[in-house]
C-alpha cells in the first residue's frame, strides 16, 4: 500500500497514517442532532466523510465507520444552559419528542442517499447508550475528575488540567481559555468556568429523562461521543472527525472525558472539514442562512437561481479540499455542473473509443497521480485536475488528435471507475431518470389493468390494486384525462 498522509488537527502536522491494528481501521464521526433538517452545511461535512472513508476502502482498508445520531441531551447553548432542542420542538410541534427524532433521522437518511452517501457500518444513538454514558461518568468521578451538585454532574477542567492538557486539540493555553469565558455569578452550580455538564438534572416536566446514581437527568452532549465511539472502537482508535466548529468545546471535552477515565489519549488523528459559507458567514441551523438539500434541489429559495442536482452539488464540494473554506454561490455551482456534465459525456465517450497501435500520453502516470492527489491529504481539486486531463485525452483520442491503445483505454475505465465513482461517490444522474422512466412505464401498466377492470366492473380488483400502490407508497390521482401517481 502506498503511504497515505493526512493532517492531523492534534499535532497540527500532516502525517503518514498508521493504523493500530491494520487492515482494520477506526473511524468515528460526529453525526447530526436530529431536531431539525441538515442543511447543505452539514452535509459538507458528511459527503467529505464519505469520500475519506470511500478512499479508505478502496486502498483496501478494512473500516468500522461510526456516525452518530445525536437525538438527546443538546442544549441550545454550548455552555449547558438554554432548554433541550428536542423537548422545545416537540412542545411547539404538540407531538412526542420521540417523533421529532424519527421524521428528522428518516429526512437525514434520504439526504445522505441523495447525495449517494454509503451508510456508516454503525449508526448508534444517545438515547440508546443512556448506560454506557452512565458508566463513563461513574468512572470520571471514581478517578477524581467530575463533581456532582444537586443531581447534575460537573466535569472538572482546572483538576483536569494539572495532570493534562485541556486545550491541546486547539493548542490554546488553559489561562487563554479562562479568559474568553465569563465570569461565573452567584447562581452557578458550578465550580470552575470551564466545567461541563456529564449529566444534567431535569426537573419532572422535563419530557426526556432517565433515572441515574444522580437521581433523574439526561447526559451532556459530549459524553455520548465519548461512551459511544470507545464501545465500538475502543478507547483508542485511529480517526475521530467532524466540522471544525466541534474542535473547540465538543472534541476538547470528548478528549478531557476519555483521558480522564483511561489516562490515555482516544485518538490518534482527528480530522476536521472546514466550514461552508454564504456570503462569508458559517451555515448554520441558528444564523437562518442555511439551505435545505431540498430547496437546492428544486431551487425553492430566494437565494438560489435554480435548482441544481445532487450529483453537481457533490462534484461543487470536491472541487475544494475539505481543509478550506468552501462559499456557495450560484455561479460556482453552474460551473461545477458544467465540470460534472464535461467528465460524464467523456466517459461515454470513452465506452466507444477506438485503441491504436501507439501511445502519445503517459496513462498509467496520470493514474499515479490522481492516486499522490489523494494520497496528500485527501486532495480532490488535484484530483479534478487529473480527471479533467483524462477527459481531454479521451476527447482528443476521439476526434483522432492522439492516439491510445486498449491498455491506455483500460488504466482509463479504471481512473474513471476509481476515482470518480468509487472515491469521489459520483454517479450518473441519468441512471436516475433512467430507473424513473421504468417505474412509470411499469404503474402506468398497473394502471391500465385497473382500468379494465373498472370499466368490467370488477371493483374488488380495481381496488385491491389501488390499495397495494398505495401500500408500495405510491399515490393515485383519477382526472377525466386518465390517471397520473407520484410518490
Ligand atoms: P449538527 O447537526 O449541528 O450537530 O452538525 C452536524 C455536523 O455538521 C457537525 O460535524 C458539524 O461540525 C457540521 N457542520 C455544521 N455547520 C457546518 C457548516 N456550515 N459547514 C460544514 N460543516 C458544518
Ligand atoms: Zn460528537
Amino acid at each position: 500500500m502506498q503511504p497515505l498522509f493526512l493532517y492531523n488537527t492534534l499535532t497540527r502536522k500532516k502525517e503518514e497514517f498508521k493504523p493500530i491494528k491494520p487492515p482494520l481501521v477506526g473511524l468515528y464521526v460526529c453525526g447530526p442532532t436530529v431536531y431539525s433538517d441538515v442543511h447543505l452545511g452539514n452535509c459538507r461535512t458528511f459527503i467529505s466523510f464519505d469520500m475519506i472513508y470511500r478512499y479508505l476502502v478502496h486502498i483496501g482498508y478494512k473500516v468500522r465507520y461510526v456516525r452518530n445520531i445525536t437525538d438527546a441531551g443538546h442544549l441550545e447553548g454550548d455552555r449547558d444552559e438554554g432548554d433541550d432542542k428536542f423537548a422545545k420542538k416537540a412542545k411547539l410541534e404538540q407531538v412526542e419528542p420521540m417523533e421529532i427524532v424519527q421524521k428528522y433521522t428518516v429526512g437525514f437518511h434520504d439526504v445522505m442517499q441523495a447525495f449517494n452517501n454509503l451508510p456508516p457500518s454503525i449508526e448508534p444513538t444517545a438515547t440508546g447508550h443512556i448506560c454506557e454514558q452512565i458508566e463513563m461518568i461513574k468512572e470520571i468521578i471514581a478517578k477524581g475528575f467530575a463533581y456532582v451538585v444537586d443531581g447534575t454532574v460537573y466535569f472538572d477542567v482546572e483538576k483536569y488540567n494539572k495532570d493534562f492538557s485541556y486545550g491541546q486539540l486547539t493548542n490554546r493555553k488553559l489561562e487563554e481559555l479562562l479568559e474568553g469565558t465569563r465570569e461565573l455569578s452567584g447562581q452557578d452550580e458550578k465550580r470552575g468556568r470551564l466545567d461541563f455538564a456529564l449529566w444534567i438534572n431535569a426537573k419532572p416536566e422535563t419530557l426526556m429523562r432517565w433515572p441515574s446514581p444522580w437521581g433523574w437527568g439526561f447526559p451532556g452532549w459530549h459524553i455520548e461521543c465519548s461512551a459511544m465511539s470507545s464501545k465500538y472502537l475502543g478507547d483508542v482508535f485511529d480517526i475521530h472527525g467532524g466540522g471544525m466548529d466541534l474542535q473547540a468545546t465538543h472534541h476538547t471535552n470528548e478528549i478531557a472525558q476519555s483521558q480522564a477515565c483511561n489516562h490515555k489519549a482516544p485518538v490518534n488523528y482527528w480530522m476536521h472539514t472546514n466550514m461552508l459559507t454564504v456570503n462569508g458567514a458559517r451555515m448554520s441551523k441558528s444564523a437562518g442562512n442555511g439551505f435545505l438539500p431540498g430547496e437546492l434541489f428544486t431551487g425553492d429559495h430566494p437565494l438560489l437561481e435554480k435548482g441544481y442536482s445532487p450529483m453537481g452539488v457533490r462534484f461543487f464540494m470536491m472541487q475544494t479540499h475539505y481543509h478550506s473554506t468552501l462559499d456557495f454561490s450560484n455561479e460556482a455551482l453552474q460551473a461545477s455542473e458544467k465540470g460534472f456534465e464535461r467528465l460524464m459525456e467523456s466517459h461515454n465517450t470513452l465506452q466507444t473509443l477506438k485503441a491504436g497501435t501507439t501511445s502519445s500520453e503517459d496513462i498509467k502516470a496520470l493514474q499515479q497521480k490522481c492516486y499522490d492527489a489523494m494520497n496528500d491529504d485527501f486532495n480532490t481539486p488535484i484530483l479534478i485536475a487529473h480527471l479533467f486531463e483524462a477527459a481531454r485525452i479521451v476527447n482528443s483520442a476521439n476526434d483522432n488528435k492522439l492516439t491510445v491503445t486498449q491498455n491506455d483505454i483500460d488504466t482509463l475505465k479504471n481512473i474513471y471507475q476509481h476515482f470518480v465513482f468509487d472515491v469521489m461517490g459520483l454517479k450518473k444522474e441519468e441512471e436516475n431518470s433512467k430507473t424513473t422512466a421504468v417505474l412509470d412505464k411499469v404503474i402506468h401498466m398497473v394502471l391500465d389493468i385497473r382500468n379494465k377492470a373498472k370499466v368490467e366492473k370488477n371493483f374488488p380488483l380495481s381496488d385491491e390494486i389501488r390499495n397495494k400502490l398505495t401500500d408500495a407508497g405510491v399515490q393515485i390521482k383519477d382526472t377525466k384525462e386518465g390517471s397520473s401517481w407520484k410518490i
